[in-house]
């Protein structure tokens, strides 16, 4: 067992997917897969590097057919991550994946029967020192299985079609695997998992599989594998999202950091709910900061707050925030107040602001201004805002006194 920001993780094997550790105590790692058609090696390479650019450690692509194959052996070289080749069916695309040079395969078990071909891959990538997925879906398990286990798609039973396929690699001398146990139902790749993770000590990589579109898809995938890193299972996992794949990079890059997994790189933006008191569009302005701080390696904390009357002080432990006053926005740092700009201009200053805490520190940033002149400014906009709508400006006080007639 090895401790991990809080979580005991349990130990596995370690594998190199190209330069990228997977188990072992290696950071955890974030999948995504590519949309495009594997041999538009222009059309893939730009999906790669957007998904790199959002956090993806390795990605997958098809390979369907052997112009895919010969995409991968010009993507391959180009690619700023290790690319693992994604094999259904076709025991002999996995072969020619491997003349192309990928650094990873991805078999299913269920749609690559023939002991003889499974064997073929696995020795062909034991002597390039390829390490193998054995991707196990629900959906698709080995017919002799789903008939075992009485027509249902069981943990065991899933569990059974990775240990099977391990030993036809073991025929062959092959051990550089990882493995994954999808299903769309989250109890049920939860216990798949966790019975693996008492089976076999070789790295798991964790998701839920046709998850769907977000939010529900977000949601199904971060149950699932949220709960699994929380017992210290899973070395690396891709969120299967029915959307654009960056959204599957950013959402796993969003959830290690938030269970403290993985440092931080990217803004973490927070906001407050929004309510009577707001002076703008809560929702608006943290959806235009989120787009416009996405991809920029900053590792601060951002606020975006409705009304400079509570904003500043909730969010004081923020490095930069804007809150709203009188068609204003004021910015702050660190809790004081720092600047006054044009509502419309709120965003494009936020991002400014942070890019200058990032590259100068937060007192350099507190010394470019006039603090005393920000706070005059935020304390008329908030004494005004509170003139205008009192002390109480959704009506809670009054609600309770209300109550408490009751008693
Ligand atoms: S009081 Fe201000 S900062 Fe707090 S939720 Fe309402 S608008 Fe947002």
């Amino acid at each position: 067992m090895q401790v991990n920001a809080g979580f005991e993780r349990r130990q596995t094997r370690q594998i190199m997917v190209g330069n990228v550790a997977v188990g072992g105590g290696a950071p955890i790692t974030i999948q995504s897969m590519t949309t495009t058609k594997t041999a538009d090696v222009d059309g893939t390479l730009q999906q790669i590097y957007a998904l790199a650019a959002a956090g993806a450690d390795i990605v997958r692509c098809t390979c369907n057919e052997i112009e895919a194959a010969e995409g991968l052996a010009k993507i391959v070289p180009r690619s700023p991550v290790p690319i693992v080749a994604d094999i259904h069916h076709q025991y002999k695309m996995a072969l020619a994946a491997l003349e192309a040079g990928v650094h990873c395969l991805r078999l299913n078990p269920g749609n690559i029967k023939r002991p003889e071909h499974i064997r073929a891959v696995a020795s062909a990538a034991r002597e390039r020192s390829v390490p193998i997925r054995i991707g196990v879906n629900g959906g698709s398990l080995h017919p002799d299985l789903y008939a075992k286990y009485g027509g249902r798609v069981t943990a065991e039973a899933m569990v059974e079609s990775a240990m099977d396929e391990l030993r036809y690699f073991d025929d062959v001398g092959f051990d550089q695997v990882k493995i994954s146990v999808k299903a769309s139902s989250v109890p049920l790749m939860i216990e798949a998992y966790r019975q693996l993770s008492e089976a076999t000590d070789h790295p798991l990589h964790l998701g839920v599989t046709e998850a769907g579109p977000p939010p529900a898809g977000l949601i199904k995938s971060t149950a699932g594998i949220a709960t699994l890193l929380a017992e210290g299972i899973g070395d690396t996992i891709r969120y299967s999202l029915t959307a654009d794949p960056v959204q599957e990079a950013r959402a796993g890059r969003t959830l290690l950091e938030a269970m403290g997994l993985r440092e931080r790189k990217n803004v973490d933006l927070i906001a407050c709910p929004s309510c009577g008191r707001a002076e703008i569009d809560v929702y608006a302005v943290a959806e235009a900061a989120q787009a416009a701080l996405a991809d920029k390696q900053l590792p601060l904390q951002v606020a975006v707050m409705g009304c400079v009357v509570n904003g500043p002080g909730e969010a004081r432990d923020a490095d930069i925030g804007i809150a709203a006053g009188n068609k204003r926005g004021h910015l702050f740092v660190k809790g004081q107040n720092v600047a006054v700009v044009p509502e419309d201009e709120m965003v494009d200053a936020l991002v400014e602001w942070a890019e200058y805490i990032h590259a100068h520190g937060t007192e350099a940033a507190l010394a470019r201004v006039d603090l005393e002149k920000a706070a005059r400014e935020a304390d008329k906009d908030r004494d005004r805002l509170l003139a205008d709508q009192g002390a109480d400006a959704n009506d809670d006080g009054t609600r309770v006194d209300l109550i408490r007639r009751w008693r």
